[in-house]
């Protein structure tokens, strides 16, 4: 069985959802085997319209404000937008009934905004239903658009099959209690040869409450629908053509990365590459599914990037370069304490306490230098750590982090990507002993350049 999930630029308006409408059939067509009793399916996982997410969280910003009229306007443009998009909807009686879906949800939207104005107050369990609208809603249209284009299909709702743990906006999926209720709901769909369609992004706890897996959580949606199913392949189609050597919005001539590693692909994911949520690939890994990134906007040639657990190999020095800003870099000193025993528990301990993770770790016989993504608890754990030692942050940094197999037979690779950073500061470094990556902390006004320089080193046309 396939899993093949669409992101918001493949959903974001008719044409789209059109395209998605014959990739699907695409597959379905291949699917059709009635000399065997193999059902490939597939299961399809969508993400909410392209930008809805970060409109949804807007009402709830505006409505956390007391902006009730602001947040009405927000609603009424997105159900403009959805019912506009329901036009794909071929038949009149499909299209009325989802129109009134439509509508319907987002008159619940109004009411729990009005509310949520007068309290002036929207709690991370409130954010996660605001947001889960967006998926909700997507999947229920792509559903109605299969179905009108004579797709047999069946929209599972994610709230019943996705359980998660109560962390709202970044809930952690549980897979046996998943597995469970994934198979007591889709194995008859696909026993009865339905393309089962399921929202990306959302989940509940055990009791029903609504939870969300975080930003760009669809991708992690479908690996964990993939591997509870036991997926043979997990397709994320998207709006480039796979992994790509860089961010295309910094680099110009960035190349498809044809083939990853499972390790690659983690790497990459997590030190930025957006086109992978960093969650995707453990799941696979676990049962060894081969993940698959192909571009929806140009379905006749998708090119494309396979991940599987190990890779042919290949000349290239590096397969790709992450990189991300709005990272911060927190410094703790301390000339007394920091080789004594317990020391660097105790700073960890601290980051645990206050639920921030750490990326990069460097030290010094007097410091720790550690990067973290999300500064949002970052001024308590500073106040704890300053009983133990001197503490600095530094806001508006990058990560630029090169990955890549062949690291592990070339040691000179850590000199040659230093040498080509044109003398940038670099504020840390970093090598793993897996030596799959070389990680370079800098300030994020000097990324693009240093970002360009290196990748016209490394990947430039020789
Ligand atoms: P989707 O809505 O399909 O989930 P995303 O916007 O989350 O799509 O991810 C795709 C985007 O990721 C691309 O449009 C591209 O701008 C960005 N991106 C950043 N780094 C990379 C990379 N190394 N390879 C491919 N895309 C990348
Ligand atoms: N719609 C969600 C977001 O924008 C999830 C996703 O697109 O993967 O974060
Ligand atoms: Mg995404």
């Amino acid at each position: 069985m396939l899993v093949m999930k669409f992101g918001g630029t493949s959903v974001a308006d008719r044409p789209a959802v059109e395209r998605l409408v014959s990739i699907v059939r695409a597959a379905r067509q291949a699917a059709i085997q009635p000399e065997s009793a193999d059902w490939r399916g597939p299961v399809v996982v969508v993400s909410a319209l392209g930008g809805v997410t970060d409109r949804l969280l807007g009402v709830a910003a505006e409505a956390g404000a007391g902006d009730v009229e602001g947040a009405r306007e927000n609603i009424n443009a997105l159900e403009a937008r959805h019912l506009d998009v329901a036009g794909i909807v071929t038949d009149d009686g499909e299209r009325r009934r989802l129109e009134e879906l439509i509508r319907a949800e987002f008159d619940e939207l109004e009411r729990v905004v009005g509310a949520l104005g007068v309290l002036r107050e929207v709690t991370p369990r409130w954010l996660d239903a605001i947001a889960a609208t967006g998926e909700i809603l997507s999947s229920r249209m792509v559903t109605a658009a299969l179905a009108s284009h004579g797709l047999p299909c069946a929209w599972v709702d994610a709230r019943r099959v996705m359980v998660t743990t109560a962390d709202h906006t970044s809930a952690a999926p549980l897979e046996a209690e998943t597995t469970a209720a994934l198979t007591a709901t889709v194995d008859p769909l696909l026993a009865s040869r339905k393309i089962p369609v399921i929202g990306g992004f959302v989940g509940a706890t055990k009791s029903g409450v609504t939870t969300t897996l975080g930003r760009g959580g669809s991708d992690y949606s479908a690996s964990i629908v993939g591997a509870c199913l036991s997926a043979e392949e997990i397709q994320i189609w998207t709006d480039v053509d796979g992994m790509l050597t860089a961010d295309p919005r910094v680099v110009r001539d960035v190349r498809v990365v044809p083939h990853l590693s499972f390790a690659e692909a983690s790497e990459l994911a997590y030190f930025g590459a957006k086109v992978l949520h960093p969650a995707t690939i453990q799941p696979a890994v676990g049962r060894n599914i081969p993940v698959r990134i192909l571009n929806a906007r140009r379905p006749e040639d998708p090119v494309g990037t396979l991940i599987t657990r190990d890779r042919p190999p290949s000349d290239e020095p590096f397969t790709a370069i992450a990189s991300k800003t709005g990272v911060t870099v927190v410094d703790i000193t301390s000339t007394r304490m920091l080789m004594a025993h317990g020391f660097l528990r105790r700073i960890f301990e601290v980051f645990e306490q206050h639920r921030i993770s750490v990326d990069v770790v460097t030290t010094s016989e007097v410091s720790v230098s550690v990067t973290i993504d999300d500064a949002r608890r970052v001024p308590e754990a500073l106040d704890t750590l300053r009983g133990v030692a001197d503490v600095t942050r530094e806001d508006g940094m990058a990560i630029l982090c090169a990955v890549g197999e062949g690291l592990q037979n070339d040691p000179t690779l850590v000199t040659e990507l230093l040498s080509a950073t044109g003398g940038v500061p670099i504020r840390m470094v970093s090598q793993a002993a897996a030596r799959r990556n070389i990680t370079l902390v800098l300030r994020a006004e000097d990324l693009n350049a240093t970002l360009g320089r290196i990748h016209d080193k490394f990947f430039g046309v020789r």
